[in-house]
């Protein structure tokens, strides 16, 4: 059974539409990446997994439940995401920022799991702990709201864009910190980004979508042998070798 199941959403805003009937399957363990230019649809499809979108139609499952008869703050809080803008709290520290979920969760620990995910970001607690948001470098902010993300350890992991604000040489500590959690968390991520390459390198599975529509789905390693017309395009313009 797959984690996340997309059946035909549909969204629309007013006269726009941002999603045109996508479906999707996730399965336990994996990385779905959505790619796609701006506008495409990505962060509307990301966010009807943990209801952030209300879909017009079609539906999401997840955990095999439909999504609209799941509690939604319950949803969200067994979901870890990383905003496009990282969303952090402006006025609470970092390790405040950090312990968010598992502190509405109840969980007596909360606090020593935002330390742990801190450190597990490459932001030691004695250095990072009490610092504010408008203290730290966009990169390091980021890497607050991944830590954030992950502090209560969810299953599935949603991040938006998470990779964009970071330098090269930091994107490749997190990216390899994802590729950890995956191996030994087994959390299933859903990854928008805007850059083929990065997909093809962190996901099993890629999207890619125009217009509000899944113009092509393949296993990462098939993705450019099965790429046509607009994929195809896309693949090429980002200088991937194929
Ligand atoms: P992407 O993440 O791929 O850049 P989005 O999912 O954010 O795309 O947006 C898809 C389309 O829906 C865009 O045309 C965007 O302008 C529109 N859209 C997204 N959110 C809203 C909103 N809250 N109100 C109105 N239009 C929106
Ligand atoms: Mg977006």
């Amino acid at each position: 059974m797959a984690l996340i199941e997309i059946k035909s959403a549909a969204k629309r805003y007013g006269g726009t539409v941002a999603l045109d009937g996508v479906s999707a399957s996730v399965e336990a363990g994996s990385c779905l990446a959505l790619v796609g230019e701006s506008g495409s649809g990505k962060t509307t499809l990301l966010r009807s997994i943990n209801r952030l979108t209300h879909l017009d139609s079609g539906g999401v499952r997840v955990r095999g439940e439909p999504v609209s008869a799941l509690d939604p703050v319950a949803l969200r809080r067994s979901i870890g995401y990383v905003q496009q803008d990282s969303g952090l709290i402006p006025h609470w520290t970092c390790l405040t920022n950090a312990s968010l979920v598992p502190g509405l969760l109840g969980r007596a620990d909360a606090e020593e799991r935002g330390r742990e995910a801190l450190g597990t970001l490459g932001l030691p607690p004695p250095l990072f702990a009490d610092r504010y948001p408008r203290e730290l470098s966009g990169g390091q902010r980021q890497r607050v709201a991944m830590a954030r993300a992950i502090a209560a350890g969810p299953d599935i992991l949603l991040m938006d864009e998470a990779f964009s604000a970071l330098d090269a040489i930091t994107r490749f500590e997190v990216q390899k910190t994802l590729a950890e959690l995956r191996g030994t968390a087994n959390v299933t991520c859903v990854l928008v980004t805007h850059d083929i390459a990065e997909a093809l390198r962190l996901a099993t599975h890629v999207l890619v979508m125009r217009h509000g529509k899944a113009v092509a789905s393949a296993p990462a390693e098939e993705l450019c042998a099965r790429a046509d017309g607009y994929a195809a395009e896309l693949i090429a313009r980002s200088g991937v070798p194929t």
